[in-house]
């Protein structure tokens, strides 16, 4: 509706959004979607979300489907920010968010940007979609794939968690187990779709994943009252929520419904795959490929990913930090979330809590901070 471009990240060269995109044609990186916030701003009041529905479509006029009847949706977003204070307690913290995000269809977050990719590529005439995962993104895109009418090609790493596997199965999506990881899925993904197999959702190869994912920062914001957290604690792969969540701060700001206040971003990631934490301690800003990326945590298992300068400048910018955690660290707090408040998380969202103690104890996060830590999913799809 008042999507006006697609500007790269790193060239700031512009792409009429009236087609399907993939990386910016000068540079080969991703697009971000701009949009005429003037309009949108005199469209939508923020006092008149309250009566529209608990999803993500409410932030309609942000998001970039010009048409209501060409969503595709199974309910997603809108997720409870609960308050934590039995975890919060044993952390030393007073103000404990859980962003529960196992509770969006598909039963992870990958349900918000899929919700908006699929509804972009079928208003586009897309027809065949095409992803590698590392399991979750799989499963949301066939479930999202289903529902529209289109077909989904799904390329997995073979050890991906069972549940993945048959949850797209079930939803009739085509897989290819593959003897690798995300990133050498990613590399057939491409070359298949180079050779005219379909459409490639893979996050941030796609504009409008991240579009999605962006909404957890206006729930974030509309759910504390309309100002921000202090610090955003967040279980790292390819990184599209960290980007999703800035940009929608930055979008927000510009519409004057928050003032210049900015959380610390904080990226965790596991010992066996910390690409981003290399990085960032490092003062770089690429990171370099993990060889042999090993993690219980297999949204976390991502040795590359194309948005990470992104990822490391809003690390950066927000004066946040980087953090890896063990595998039987982020095990342990799976039980921990659960016993202390009946969350069972995905041992990515579980990966958190570990961090945050650490970051407690050498005095990066102070007791009376406002911290939220995202559950990005469901424990029950590792079972
Ligand atoms: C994909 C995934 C992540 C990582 O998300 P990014 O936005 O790609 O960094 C974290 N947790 C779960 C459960 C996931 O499926
Ligand atoms: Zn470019």
């Amino acid at each position: 509706m008042y999507l006006t471009n697609l500007e790269c990240a790193a060239c700031e060269r512009g792409h009429p959004p009236g087609r399907l995109h993939n990386l910016c044609e000068s540079c080969g990186m991703p697009l971000l979607a701009r949009y005429d916030l003037d309009a949108a701003g005199a469209a939508l009041a923020k006092t008149s979300l309250a009566t529209r529905p608990a999803n993500l479509w409410r932030y309609r006029e942000l998001l970039p489907v010009a048409d209501p009847a060409a969503v595709v949706t199974l309910g997603e977003g809108y997720t409870p920010l609960l308050r934590a204070d039995r975890l919060g307690a044993r952390l030393g913290l007073a103000n404990l968010y859980v962003k529960d995000e196992a509770l969006n269809p598909t039963g992870t977050f990958k349900a918000r940007g899929m919700a908006v990719a699929v509804s972009m590529a079928r208003q586009l005439g897309a027809t065949e979609l095409a992803v590698p995962s590392a399991g979750n993104a799989g499963g949301a895109l066939a479930a999202y794939a289903a529902r529209a009418g289109l077909s989904a090609h799904v390329f997995m790493p073979r050890d991906t968690p069972r549940a993945n596997v048959v949850e797209c199965e079930r939803a009739g999506a085509r897989i290819t187990l593959v003897d690798g990881l995300i990133s050498d899925c990613a590399r057939l993904v491409a070359e298949y779709c180079g050779n005219g197999g379909g459409f490639d959702v893979s996050t941030l190869r796609e504009p409008y994943r991240v579009e999605g994912k962006k909404t957890m920062g206006f729930e974030l914001a509309e759910q504390l009252g309309w100002r921000l957290p202090d610090v955003v604690v967040y279980p790292t792969g390819g990184g599209t929520g960290l980007v999703g969540m800035w940009k929608a701060f930055d979008e927000l700001a510009q519409l004057g419904w928050i003032d210049g206040y900015r959380p610390r971003m904080v990226a965790v990631q596991a010992d066996g795959c910390a690409p981003i934490v290399t990085a960032f301690l490092a003062g770089a800003t690429h990171a370099t490929e993990v060889v042999g990326a090993t993690t219980v945590a297999s949204g976390l298992r991502v040795p590359r990913a194309i948005g990470d300068f992104i990822m490391l400048d809003v690390l950066r910018r927000s004066g946040g930090t980087a953090i890896a955690v063990s595998d039987p660290e982020l095990l342990a707090a799976v039980a921990e979330l659960d016993r202390l408040e009946g969350i069972f998380p995905a041992p990515e969202g579980a990966a958190c809590v570990p961090a945050v103690r650490k970051l407690v104890a050498n005095g990066e996060i102070g007791a009376d901070e406002i911290v939220v830590i995202f559950n990005t999913g469901s424990g029950l799809k590792y079972l």
